[in-house]
C-alpha cells in the first residue's frame, strides 16, 4: 500500500484502504518529480521485510461516494447509452424478406448465421470475426495510448454493471457516510429489511442481463413468451442461471477485484503506455505541499510555501477503487475521473482554481516540474499505426461484405478413372460439382462448361434444360452436390490437359460464379 493510502486512511478511520498494489515505478518517479511531497504522500521503496508480507490481503470494503461533474455526466451517459442497447437491441426489427429472421441482431445457431442489420455472416466467413477482433483490439490500444485505461472507466462491462449496483445500494443504504454507520450497527429488523430489498433489485438486474443475453440467440419476442410459460430450450434457462449468477457476483460483491485482481487488461495497458498517454494525475506541481486552508494561512504568513490540495480526501472517498491518485500512478485507478469531479467541487468551494487532479500526461508532469510548458502530442507514431490498421481492416472489410456473391460452385476432378474411352471413340471425364445457394429462397442455376468447343454436358439428376444448359436445383441456405459429365470427339494429343471453366448463373438472373478444372486425355 502506497504511504498516500495511509494518509487517506488516516484521515478517516473509515476511510477504503487502497486494494491495489501501487505501480512502484509510478511511486518512484513520483518521488524524483516532487522533492518537496509532504511526508503523508512520500512514496515508500520496498524493504527487506516485504517477501515476510503475505501474499492475500482481506478485502476492505469500499463505500464510494455520490459525486457530480462533467465525468460524473459522461459517465451516466454512457452507463444509459450502452446498457440501453444491450437490454433493447434484441427487440428491433430488420425485414429481410420472408424466409429469413426479422431480428436486426442474431446469432442463429441451428440455422448458423449471424445477422447485425443488413450484415449477414456465413460459418465459412469466420475471419470477419478475425477482423472485428482485430479492429476491436486496435481500438483498444489506440484508446490506450490517447488516454490510458478510458475504457476501463467508461465503456467496460464491468465498470458499467459495478456503477447501476452501486446506484441501487446507494439509494437504499445511503451514500457513503450514511452507508459506512449503517454497517457498524447491529443487525436490526430495518439493516435486515434494506439489505434484503438491495439484493432483490441486485438480482433482479442481473436477471434480466442474463434474460437479454439470451434473447440474442433466438427471436426475442418469441423466447419471452416461451420463457414465461416454461416452454422455452432448458438451455436459454440455463444460461439466464449462470449470467445472473456472474453478474450479481462480478458487479454486487466483487467490483473492484476484478479490475485490480483478474483483469489482465490493466497489465497489459501499463506495457503499452507511453509518456505523452493522457492519464488521471494529481497535479504535485500545485498540490503539494498539503495544507488544510487555515494551516495554509499560517504557513504563507510565514513565507512559506502551502500547496493546493486540503487533504480533504474527497477524491479517495469517491473513488470506486478506493485508490488514492496523489500517491502515483496505480494499477487499482481506472482513469474513470470521478475525482477530477471531486477535487474540481472542492476547489471551486475554496476559491481555488480547477483540475488540481486532471487527465494529463507523465511528460507534462516532468516539465512542469521543470518550469516548463505543457504540450499534448496525440499525434504519434503509434497513434497513426493503430488508427491506419484500424481503417485498412475496416476498408478490407467493407469492400469484402459489398462484393461477395449469394452462391458458389466448387468442382473436383474424378480421381479414377481419370479418362473414359466410349465405344464410339469420344473420351469422357467425370467431375463431382457442388453449387451451394446462400440465400433463404431456392434457387435454379444453368451450368456451362468452356474450353471444349464441341464438349457435350450432362448432369446426373438435373432437374431439365433452360437455353440447352442442365439445369440445377438448390434449396434455400443449402448446397447440392452432382455428378457432370463432359464428353468430347475431338482427338486429343497425348496425355492432353485442357482447362475447362465450369460456369452456374442463376435462371432468374443475377451474376454467374465460375470453377476452373481440367479436361483430361490418354
Ligand atoms: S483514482 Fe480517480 S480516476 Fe482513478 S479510479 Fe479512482 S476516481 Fe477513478
Ligand atoms: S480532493 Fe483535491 S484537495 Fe481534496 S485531498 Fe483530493 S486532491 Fe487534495
Amino acid at each position: 500500500m502506497g504511504a498516500g493510502s495511509a494518509s487517506a486512511l488516516a484521515g478517516d478511520a473509515a476511510a477504503p484502504a487502497e486494494p491495489g498494489q501501487p505501480a512502484l515505478a509510478g511511486l518512484v518517479e513520483a518521488a524524483q518529480l516532487a522533492p518537496h511531497l509532504s511526508p503523508a504522500v512520500e512514496p515508500q521503496l520496498p524493504d527487506d521485510n516485504a517477501e515476510d508480507e503475505p501474499l492475500y490481503a482481506a478485502r476492505k470494503k469500499i463505500y464510494p461516494q455520490h459525486v457530480t461533474g462533467t465525468f460524473r455526466r459522461i459517465k451516466w451517459a454512457v452507463l444509459v447509452v450502452t446498457l440501453g442497447v444491450y437490454y433493447f437491441l434484441p427487440f428491433i426489427r430488420w425485414d429481410r424478406g420472408p424466409n429469413a429472421p426479422s431480428q436486426a441482431v442474431l446469432i442463429d445457431i441451428p440455422g448458423r448465421r449471424f445477422y447485425f442489420f443488413f450484415i449477414e455472416i456465413w460459418p465459412q466467413e469466420v475471419y470477419y470475426l478475425t477482423g472485428l477482433l482485430i479492429i476491436a483490439a486496435m481500438t483498444l490500444f489506440l484508446m490506450n495510448a490517447l488516454a490510458g485505461r478510458v475504457w476501463c472507466g467508461y465503456l467496460c462491462p464491468q465498470t458499467v454493471w459495478t456503477d447501476l449496483f452501486v446506484t441501487i445500494e446507494r439509494w437504499i443504504e445511503g451514500d457513503r457516510r450514511e452507508h459506512l454507520l449503517r454497517d457498524r450497527q447491529p443487525w436490526t429488523f430495518e439493516r435486515i429489511a434494506r439489505s434484503a430489498s438491495k439484493h432483490f433489485w441486485w438480482l433482479m438486474i442481473a436477471w434480466w442481463t442474463g434474460g437479454a443475453w439470451v434473447l440474442y440467440f433466438a427471436d426475442a419476442p418469441t423466447l419471452v413468451k416461451d420463457l414465461a410459460t416454461f416452454q422455452a430450450p432448458f438451455a436459454a434457462y440455463v444460461f439466464i442461471g449462470l449470467l445472473t449468477f456472474t453478474t450479481y457476483a462480478l458487479a454486487g460483491w466483487m467490483r473492484e477485484q476484478v479490475c485490480v485482481y483478474m483483469c489482465p487488461w490493466p497489465r497489459i495497458q501499463a506495457a503499452l503506455t507511453d509518456e505523452f498517454a493522457l492519464n488521471v494525475t494529481y497535479r504535485y506541481d500545485r498540490g503539494e505541499p498539503r495544507a488544510s486552508l487555515k494551516k495554509a494561512a499560517a504557513l504563507h504568513e510565514h513565507g512559506q510555501p502551502a500547496g493546493d490540495c486540503i487533504d480533504c480526501l474527497q477524491c479517495v472517498h469517491v473513488c470506486p477503487t478506493g485508490v488514492d491518485i496523489r500517491g502515483g500512478s496505480n494499477l487499482g485507478c481506472i482513469q474513470c475521473g470521478l475525482c477530477i469531479d471531486a477535487c474540481d467541487a472542492v476547489m471551486a468551494k475554496i476559491g481555488r482554481p480547477a483540475r488540481l487532479i486532471a487527465y494529463d500526461t507523465d511528460v507534462n508532469i516532468k516539465n512542469r516540474q521543470q518550469g516548463k510548458p505543457a504540450f499534448y502530442r496525440l499525434v504519434r507514431t503509434r497513434t497513426v499505426l493503430y488508427a491506419v490498421i484500424i481503417v485498412l481492416v475496416g476498408s478490407i472489410m467493407t469492400y469484402s461484405l459489398a462484393t461477395r456473391r449469394n452462391d458458389a460452385v466448387s468442382v473436383i476432378h474424378d480421381r479414377n478413372p481419370l479418362f473414359v474411352r466410349l465405344s464410339d471413340g469420344a473420351l469422357r471425364n467425370g467431375y463431382a460439382i457442388r453449387v451451394l445457394n446462400k440465400t433463404h429462397d431456392s434457387q435454379s442455376y444453368t451450368l456451362k462448361v468452356a474450353g471444349l468447343p464441341d464438349a457435350e454436358i450432362e448432369v446426373i439428376g438435373s432437374e431439365g434444360v433452360s437455353g440447352g444448359s442442365p439445369l440445377i436445383y438448390v434449396g434455400p441456405d443449402q448446397s447440392r452436390e452432382m455428378r457432370v459429365l463432359v464428353t468430347t470427339h475431338q482427338k486429343l494429343d497425348p496425355g492432353a490437359s485442357i482447362p475447362l471453366t465450369f460456369t452456374v448463373m442463376p435462371a432468374a438472373g443475377g451474376t454467374a460464379a465460375s470453377a476452373a478444372d481440367h479436361f483430361l486425355g490418354p
